[in-house]
């Protein structure tokens, strides 16, 4: 008697007819790992208030019974909203939302990138920029950032006018490093740029007293687009809401691109609740911030290198094999982010509860302590070893 039939074989991502250019690419994939203390993502660790909470269910109890309709495509209310928020005379004929700020880059990408064409980006940045570049079947070229993780100016407009990029990434601040540009480096950047030039403000609320925005450069820079977030500072990373302001005529390139109905009913109504509580969201920020600059100088203290932020979450290093300092902290309970330069670590600014277990945790890692500090260990009781009985 033959053996029935076997299902279907299971075929792999390999067996798949695949865009050539998408073979080999690995998905973003910051681990999502529940640990008492999760400083990996960047979110604002203080959740909406119960009030917020209560005006939202308000909203979305009022909106549910027009489910049945699409909603808003131009997002209207929302965008008069936005525009007031972000100030600099903008109305909602310069402002733009999407599902996060990835969504409103993948518009731009998709409007202004694609075949043949290409995206910078000057590294170490944001690792989302080359990904949704590809997505959008944009060719990614990589542009350098200083030992100190800012951008030259002069070696950055050379390599603008070398490869004649379509859109020009500027993360400021910058993630992971935390560093902002000052206005001079991205206008001069905009000047030589031969196509658009986004400036990722993702963090701006985070920057410190006196940073000004690329906001105040739109006027008289018809290609520049300034993107923000409210995953980052108004602590709404769950309600997936970024947006942009530009010249009226790149909305209307985007519009070409954009899903019909892209922004749900929902979604909307989430972000005008944010909006409208906005005082008390972005109230923490102030907290975050002096924990931000306390992390920076606990750090220091210990011999460490970091590097100067202007955003939520702190870069450190250098660890010979920052992998092993990873999974020991996580051992602790305390989740960091494994990203950027090699040797360097990133941590996201928490609660003072849990800014005090990560110095805790790194107070217990041997191997935590800088490479050529005074913590060097004697022979024979290596770092490694103590890491390794803690693992
Ligand atoms: C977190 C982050 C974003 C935000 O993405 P959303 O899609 O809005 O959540 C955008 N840019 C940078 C540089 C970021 O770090």
């Amino acid at each position: 008697m033959t053996a029935p039939e076997s299902p279907a074989a299971a075929i792999t991502l390999a067996d798949l007819p695949l865009r050539d250019d998408l073979r080999g690419r690995s998905p973003y994939g910051a681990p999502q790992i529940d640990v008492p203390v999760r400083l990996n993502t960047n979110e604002n660790p203080y959740p909406p208030s119960p009030g917020l909470a209560a005006d939202l269910a308000e909203a979305v109890r009022r909106d549910a019974v027009s489910l049945n309709r699409y909603p808003d495509r131009d997002a209207v209310a929302l965008r008069e909203e936005l525009a007031a928020y972000l100030g600099h005379g903008l109305g909602v004929e310069r402002v733009w939302a999407a599902n996060g700020s990835n969504e409103v880059l993948q518009q731009i990408l998709q409007a202004f990138g694609g075949p043949g064409r290409s995206a910078m980006g000057f590294e170490p940045s944001y690792s989302m920029h080359p990904i949704i570049a590809t997505g959008a079947a944009t060719r990614w070229i990589s542009g350098a950032r200083e030992d100190d993780f800012g951008i030259d100016p002069d070696k950055a407009v050379a390599a603008v006018e070398e490869h004649r990029p379509d859109v020009v990434f500027l993360t400021s601040p910058n993630n992971p490093t935390g560093t902002a540009l000052p206005l001079e480096v991205i206008a001069r950047i905009a000047e030589a740029a031969p196509g658009m030039v986004v400036v990722d403000e993702a963090y701006f609320e985070f920057a410190r007293t006196g940073t000004p925005s690329a906001l105040s450069l739109l006027p008289g820079h018809p290609r520049l687009i300034v993107t923000r977030t409210m995953s980052k500072a108004f602590a709404m990373a769950g309600t997936r809401l970024g947006y942009l302001a530009a010249d009226p005529a790149v909305i209307e390139a985007l519009l070409l691109v954009r899903l019909p109905y892209h922004l749900s009913t929902l979604t909307q109504a989430a972000a005008r609740i944010a909006l409208a509580h906005r005082g008390e969201l972005l109230g923490t920020v102030d907290r975050l911030r002096a924990e931000r600059d306390a992390c920076v100088a606990w750090l220091r203290g210990r011999g460490l290198a970091v590097a100067d932020s202007d955003a939520n979450f702190v870069l450190f290093g250098r660890f010979p094999d920052r992998r092993a300092v990873w999974e020991a902290l996580l051992r602790h309970g305390v989740l960091i982010r494994e990203v950027g330069p090699p040797e360097w670590l990133r941590v996201s600014i928490g609660t003072e509860d849990e800014m005090a277990a990560f110095r805790a945790a790194m107070a217990a890692v041997p191997a935590a302590g800088a490479r050529s500090t005074r913590d060097t260990p004697a022979a024979g009781t290596s770092g490694r070893g103590d890491l390794e009985a803690i693992l």
